[in-house]
Parts: structure tokens; sequence; C-alpha cells
């Protein structure tokens, strides 16, 4: 993930801002990661160039994802380690 991307989303899955609770909710999955589909997710975001939230919301809002699939199981196996919810993954999105 790029780091302008990685920042944007960081700051919007935080909340705090008026973007919806999916935008929201979205920004935190993107950043975890985890779930089949997400390097795609990130790569087809990054190809978009998106500077803002707004930006973002609406990108995320239209198209398809794979985070669209994943809204009820998820226990984050680390592709990587076979660790659940591995550190490295959740914090550089890079298993260590
Ligand atoms: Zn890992």
């Amino acid at each position: 993930m790029t780091k302008e991307l990685r920042e944007l989303l960081q700051v919007v899955a935080e909340g705090n801002n008026d973007l919806w609770n999916e935008t929201i909710e979205v920004s935190q999955k993107l950043l975890k990661g985890g779930y089949y589909g997400h390097d795609a997710d990130i790569e087809n975001l990054e190809e978009r160039e998106i500077k803002t939230g707004f930006e973002l919301e609406r990108v995320l809002s239209q198209g398809k994802w794979y985070w669209q699939k994943e809204e009820v199981q998820n226990i984050d196996y680390c592709p990587g380690c076979n660790i659940a919810y591995c550190r490295g993954r959740y914090t550089t999105g890079q298993c260590e």
C-alpha cells in the first residue's frame, strides 16, 4: 500500500469526520486486511490516486469490492504466517 493511501485511510478510519459510517468501517477493514481480495482492493484504490476522504467515499460507494463479500465472518489469519491478527500486517500491511 502506498504511504499516501495508508495515511488517508488512517485519517478516515479514526472517524471524527463527515463521512458515512460505512466509509469509516471500510477504511478500518482496508487497513487491517486479512481477507480474500484485500490486495486487489488496495491496488484498485491506488490506481485512482484518491486525495480526500470524500473522494474515497465516492469510489468505495461505487464499483465492486472484495470487502463487500466479507461483511460477516472474518478472523484475520495472515496468509504469510497464518497467525490471527498478525501484528506486522496490522501495523504496516506487511507480514513480519
Ligand atoms: Zn503475518
